[in-house]
């Protein structure tokens, strides 16, 4: 059974997007208009394909059905997780998910709950984050009538932050943000407000105010993030976020560090170069440990987010 699966990433063009994902981890892009790096996902909207070993040349969605048990107890039909780097070198869209109900009912998707951890950011960097309405009807008349900044509520960001943005929660990454992303695996985003802007033919994006008003949760629910570090033998352990969606943590090796793995685990490296499992690993490389690698040794200096499905016990 193969123990480590290097994943190629797939590029997406988009109209907020920049050149950052070459400039800061050297990727092939297609465009200066480069949004999103889809490094670990079996979407069938963005399915990577396998760079390593036996299972070479295949989608990671075939892998997940034909070889599940590379993927312990995974109970899910597809793929679970979805990991991506967001440059946005112009304001998204302000928008919402839906959740796992309403998007399987509606949409044939996963619900997306997602979590952020800021890589990159210009000085004085913001994000959207929640809005301010104590009720449904306060919420759909402010969305009416059009009061973007009375109803939105901005939080100040610097590298190293982290956030985690489950479904329901209005948001929008802002100008001059590089991001990694770890989310469930769904492609389905409902635009509340596009700042009013036009493409070259003049034409504006589409909203989806209606779906937005259902999924919406009022009043804001949002969870600030208290990292823990701990400290072991050359690895320092910084935790995010646990939820029955994902478990997310920063992993920084310096010299030789061993790491017992719970389940299939997503590994994206942010900075530095080494060997996994004697598998040589750099800055901008994305891979999943399958269950068939029970521990992962660790040697170089490499810092990587990493990401799995904690089994919550019945
Ligand atoms: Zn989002």
């Amino acid at each position: 059974m193969q123990e480590i699966l290097k994943l190629k990433p797939i590029f997406q063009e988009r109209i907020w997007g920049g050149d950052k994902l070459k400039k800061h981890f050297d990727y092939d892009i297609p465009s200066d208009h480069t949004g999103e790096c889809w490094a670990i996902s079996a979407h069938r909207n963005g399915d990577c394909i396998i760079e390593n070993g036996a299972l070479k040349g295949m989608h990671l969605s075939e892998v997940y059905d034909k070889y599940r048990e590379l993927f312990g107890s995974a109970e899910s039909p597809v793929f679970p997780l979805l990991t991506k780097i967001l440059d946005a070198s112009d304001d998204l869209s302000v928008q919402v998910h839906p959740d796992d109900e309403y998007a399987m009912q509606n949409e044939d998707d996963l619900g997306k709950t997602e979590c952020w951890y800021i890589i990159d950011c210009e000085e004085n960097a913001e994000m959207i984050y929640g809005h301010q309405a104590k009720t449904r009807e306060e919420l759909v008349g402010m969305i009416d009538e059009g009061k973007w900044d009375a109803l939105l509520q901005r939080i100040s960001i610097k590298p190293g932050d982290f956030f985690y943005v489950p479904s329901g929660t209005i948001h929008a990454l802002c100008k001059g943000t590089l991001v990694l992303e770890t989310q469930q695996s769904s492609d389905t985003t409902y635009r509340v407000y596009d700042y009013d802007r036009v493409d070259e033919k003049g034409e504006k994006r589409q909203l989806h105010i209606e779906e937005a008003k259902k999924v919406l949760s009022v009043p804001h629910k949002g969870s600030t993030v208290e990292p823990v570090t701990i400290e072991e033998e050359n690895l320092t352990v910084t935790k995010y976020t646990s939820t029955r969606f994902f478990t997310v943590e920063k992993w920084t090796v310096n010299g030789k560090a061993d790491k017992k793995l719970k389940e299939f685990t997503l590994v994206s490296v942010l900075s530095g170069q080494g060997l996994v499992n004697g598998l040589e690993v750099k800055k901008g490389d994305h891979f999943i440990l399958t269950s068939a690698c029970k521990e992962a040794h660790f040697e170089g200096n490499l810092e990587m987010i990493v990401s799995w499905i904690d089994r919550i016990p019945c």
